[in-house]
């Protein structure tokens, strides 16, 4: 896969898709992370002379189109002033994605220029299935520029107009967010230095169990916290009380436990249960083998840390994904914190993913020099390690 060193950009009209698809609160930004994350690529390309017109995605406008725009979608506007400051130098904002306005900021560019395209899902063929539907809007997109830069990390597994066919209309290459996020999942799933221990956790096991069975072919331990372990447990006969549980997935998962061979399955030996699932709740740690009927486990608890924390101490390798328990309540953080701490002792390469596990670790205060690596997209690091392609990956690494 090229990377932008490869590209002569001086002088000549870059399309950079970019993941700038943050959080906001109105028009305020209240994490500026995924814009921080792709400054290296923009900032190298500018310098050197391209001509850079910026594309990506805001929310899932429904329905989309102008109108969602109209009627008040996620404009991209607020970013184009944010990377402007970040830049040190005004960023041309066009109203829209592949039309007029887009065209006429595409041409007012001079070297080093950056201009920011408007919310590229109010084109509703962006996301269309239909391939001949996607294929006219990345004509129009392609025709803006002259070269292509893939930068977008957590858009890589959607197969989207200007994920995974505008590259295949122009001379492209990788940013330098998804080389970086690409050669660290490389090192997770090919020749991993081990021990290999796995840690998983978050809310729901049906978003992840894909990601357990094929790992289970190539870590050594896979530790099971969050409200995903219940599943879990309750496969394993366990009474659960009125936890998280996905009762559909129970069967696969007790199947899965069964079947021999592959990495050890670590599952929580105590659990915080709470009266409700609120701040305040009131809450006991107890045995899995006594978990009260009315309660709902809302941690892990102080013997499953431990036994954790013991697993992970001999690491090679490490990836985490998803809390160990409802760590936006404080009284429910301990679990998530006792990993956070065991893991940022590992010398090895260690590996944080999943959008509310990044936030748990911010929250929490661990500096990001506490991990080797945090990546920037939960949803493509998930499909990439359940050995699935990337189709915006695939897209980069195919010959144009
Ligand atoms: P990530 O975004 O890192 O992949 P997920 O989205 O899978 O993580 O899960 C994060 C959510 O899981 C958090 O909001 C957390 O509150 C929730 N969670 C963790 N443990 C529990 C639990 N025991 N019961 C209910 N929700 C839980
Ligand atoms: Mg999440």
């Amino acid at each position: 896969m090229r990377g932008i060193a490869d590209l002569d950009v001086g002088g000549r009209a870059v399309l950079l898709r970019a993941d700038l698809n943050v959080p906001l609160d109105g028009t305020s930004i209240t994490d500026d992370g995924r814009i921080k994350a792709t400054m290296p690529t923009i900032t190298d390309l500018a310098r050197r002379g391209a001509r850079l017109l910026v594309c990506a995605h805001l929310g899932r406008p429904k329905g989309a189109d102008y109108a969602a725009r109209s009627a008040g979608g996620p404009s991209l506007r607020p970013v184009a002033d944010r990377l402007g400051e970040l830049l040190g130098r005004p960023v041309r904002f066009a109203a829209n994605v592949a039309g007029p306005s887009a065209a006429a900021v595409a041409g007012e560019l001079s070297d080093g220029d950056v201009g920011l395209l408007e919310n590229v899902r109010f084109e509703p063929a962006e996301t269309s299935k239909d391939d001949g539907e996607r294929r006219e809007l990345a004509r129009r997109l392609a025709a803006l520029a002259e070269l292509y830069v893939g930068d977008g990390f957590g858009a890589l597994h959607r197969k989207h107009a200007s994920v995974y066919d505008v590259p295949a209309l122009l001379p492209h290459a990788a940013g330098n967010l998804v080389l970086a996020e690409v050669a660290v999942l490389r090192q997770l799933t090919e020749d991993p230095k081990r021990p290999y221990v796995v840690v998983l956790g978050g809310a729901k096991i049906s978003d992840k169990l894909a990601v357990v069975a094929n790992l289970r072919t190539i870590a050594d331990r896979i530790l099971i916290g969050g409200g995903m372990a219940f599943t879990f447990l309750a496969a394993r006969g366990y009474g659960v009380g009125r936890s998280l549980v996905e009762q559909d997935m129970i069967g696969e998962v007790g199947r899965m436990l069964d079947e021999p061979g592959g990495a050890e399955i670590v599952l929580p030996v105590d659990m915080v249960a709470a009266t409700g699932f609120a701040a305040d709740a009131d809450h006991e740690t107890v045995p899995v083998s006594e978990f009260p009927p009315d309660r709902m486990g809302l941690d892990i608890g102080v013997a499953t840390s431990n036994l954790f924390a013991g697993k992970l101490a001999d690491a090679g390798t490490v990836f985490w994904n998803g809390p160990m328990g409802v760590f936006e309540f404080p009284a429910f953080a301990a679990g998530t914190r006792a990993v956070a701490e065991a893991i940022s002792h590992v010398p090895g390469l260690t590996v944080v993913g999943g959008g509310d596990s990044a936030a748990a670790v911010r929250k929490l205060q661990f500096p990001e020099s506490a991990f080797s690596h945090i990546s920037t997209g939960g949803g493509a690091s998930l499909e990439y390690l359940e050995g699935k392609t990337l189709p915006g990956l695939a897209a980069l690494e195919a010959d144009k």
